[in-house]
């Protein structure tokens, strides 16, 4: 199995779940089989009890589960199905605990950790397009923004699964906003820099950074953004805010974001070119 894993810097809801999704089309269109799992590390067990206003529409699964909205642009976006068990929250992980380790002192690390790894490593074997057999890639997408506290047993469950698969099996993408301030008029990596440092101390790396800004992003931008954020320039993509949704994966196909994430999953020899016409 393949992992691609995005994360989010600087600020919520930049766009990561539509993100996920656009990068499981533009794979899928690459002739590869896409599963995904969301990870929203909230205490909550589900998404059933947390108010709309806050947290937008609940979305409910075919199984009855209640979860977060991404889950639904996953499924039109990718036309699978997905299960309760596709979204992990921490109310879940805390819940498996059925006194499975009795006389032990029971941690973070390892014990809630290796629970996220194994439930990551069995979701992700489950078909979800209705054909026989695990997908090729799961996409797992890390809700929150990198440093909440809530996200760090996440945080390490990920960086632990990234070293058991390998660097072949293990695609790091983190959204980060670049903003622009009004009086100097010019795009700020310095957030992204932060943030990506962030993670860096947490012992993950991103292999591609997706900046969301408002207008596309300058070259001289992008140079310093890997410059300092110590990631290729071709895998700096932009995903600059477009009137519908349904342009980011073009926007991404158009960027060769499937280039980067199949270089870097060692699948560029088996992917087809990207049919999104
Ligand atoms: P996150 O998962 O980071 O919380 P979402 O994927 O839920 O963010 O996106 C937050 C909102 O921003 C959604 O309403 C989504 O449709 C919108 N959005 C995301 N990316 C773009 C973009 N490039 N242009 C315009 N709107 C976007």
């Amino acid at each position: 199995m393949k992992y691609v894993l995005i994360t989010g810097g600087v600020v919520s809801g930049l766009g990561k779940g539509v993100t996920a999704s656009s990068i499981g089309v533009v794979l899928q269109a690459c002739g590869l089989r896409v599963t995904s799992i969301k990870i929203d590390p909230y205490l909550n067990t589900d998404a059933g009890t947390m108010s709309p206003f806050e947290h937008g529409e609940v979305f409910v699964l075919d199984d009855g589960g209640e979860v977060d909205l991404d889950l639904g642009n996953y499924e039109r976006f990718l036309d699978v199905t997905l299960t309760k068990d596709n979204n992990i929250t921490t109310g879940k992980i805390y819940q498996e605990r059925k006194g499975d380790y009795l006389g032990k002192t029971v941690q973070v690390v390892p014990h809630i950790t290796d629970a996220i790894k194994d439930w990551i490593e069995s979701v992700a074997l489950i078909p979800v397009d209705g054909k026989e057999g695990p997908a090729d890639v799961c996409v797992i997408e890390l809700g929150g923004t990198v440093g909440d506290i809530e996200s760090m047993p996440f945080i390490e469950a990920l960086r632990q699964l990234s070293f058991s698969v390998g660097p072949d099996n293990f695609c790091l993408i983190h959204v980060s906003l670049i903003p622009v301030l009004g009086v100097v008029g010019e795009q700020k990596t310095k957030p992204t820099q932060h943030s990506v440092r962030e993670l860096r101390a947490l012992g993950l790396t991103p292999h591609l950074l997706a900046c969301r800004s408002a207008q596309p992003l300058l070259e001289n931008t992008k140079v310093k953004l890997s410059q300092f954020c110590h990631v290729e320039a071709a895998n700096i993509l932009n995903i600059h805010d477009v009137p519908n949704i349904w342009h980011i994966p073009l926007l991404l196909r158009n960027q060769n974001a499937h280039l980067s994430i199949l270089k870097q999953l060692n699948l560029l020899s088996i992917a087809a070119p990207p049919d999104l016409e």
